[in-house]
């Protein structure tokens, strides 16, 4: 499955989250010492007893020393999956709101992204329904190896403490993304997932099921036709606009 989806041509791997980098259990509610555990394998299964990422003796586990990506990188760009997806949701849900009247530029309301020093800046709707456009362009960090790659260690000493100084923006995008307010100070967040170059982030209680082992491949005669795979694609899509235009008319 792995080989599958790289570049047939180059014969060049990926890079994708070592084993060692999904075995963490990362939460977001304080300092890095104490923030992590470690799971015995990739996927969680019930009753795991997780170990302890820092030890009493304030020695690391294993996995700390371990690459982050496999075959390893020597550099990672980090985005935040719910910091993306709310810019682009908000696009969605106020696209109908203006036509787009040129006047608008004089008013504010449209123009190019903040710091976009290109030529022929592309125009945005920058303010609509009384809300500012969110944007997720600058929020990234690069984190770099020291040594030979990037560790384990290295990437989360590193990013820790950058999530926990937007972890009230996060609160707030978490809530946007239901369509609910922002979630209280006190939720138990979590890094539900790394995935190479974007964190999926959420409460602690959804890590398990984010890592839990995936079902059986189904037996090859049961596989759907390209067909009926794009036929299910449009129903699930259509439902998802449904879905978003039952939420509006709630609002
Ligand atoms: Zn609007």
């Amino acid at each position: 499955m792995d080989t599958a989806s790289a570049p047939a041509d180059s014969g060049e791997r990926v890079p994708r989250i070592s084993t060692a980098g999904k075995r963490l259990f990362w939460k977001l509610n304080g300092p890095l010492e104490g923030a992590i555990q470690v799971a015995p394998s990739e996927y969680y299964e019930p009753g795991a007893v997780m170990e302890p990422y820092f030890g009493p003796d304030g020695s690391l586990h294993a996995v700390s020393q371990a690459s982050l990506m496999e075959p390893p990188v020597s550099s990672q760009t980090v985005r935040v999956r719910c910091i993306d997806a709310w810019e682009e949701l908000w696009a969605d849900q106020h696209w109908g709101c203006h036509d787009a009247d040129p006047s608008d530029l004089d008013t504010g309301r449209r123009g190019p992204r903040p710091d976009d020093e290109t030529f022929e800046p592309n125009i945005y709707l920058l303010e609509c329904c009384g809300e500012k456009q969110p944007w997720a362009y600058d929020t990234y960090l690069q984190v770099a190896a020291q040594g030979e790659f990037l560790t384990v260690h290295e990437y989360v000493s590193a990013v820790h403490p950058w999530l926990m100084a937007m972890r009230d923006t996060l609160l707030d995008v978490l809530g946007n993304l239901e369509g609910q307010p922002k979630w209280p100070p006190e939720t138990k967040l979590a890094v539900l997932g790394l995935w190479p170059g974007s964190l999926r982030i959420g409460h602690e209680d959804k890590w398990a099921w984010w890592h839990r082992k995936p079902p059986m491949p189904r037996p090859a005669g049961d596989q759907l036709s390209p067909e009926e795979r794009e036929r299910r694609a449009i129903e699930r899509a259509m439902a998802r606009a449904a879905a978003m235009i039952r939420r509006r008319r709630h609002e």
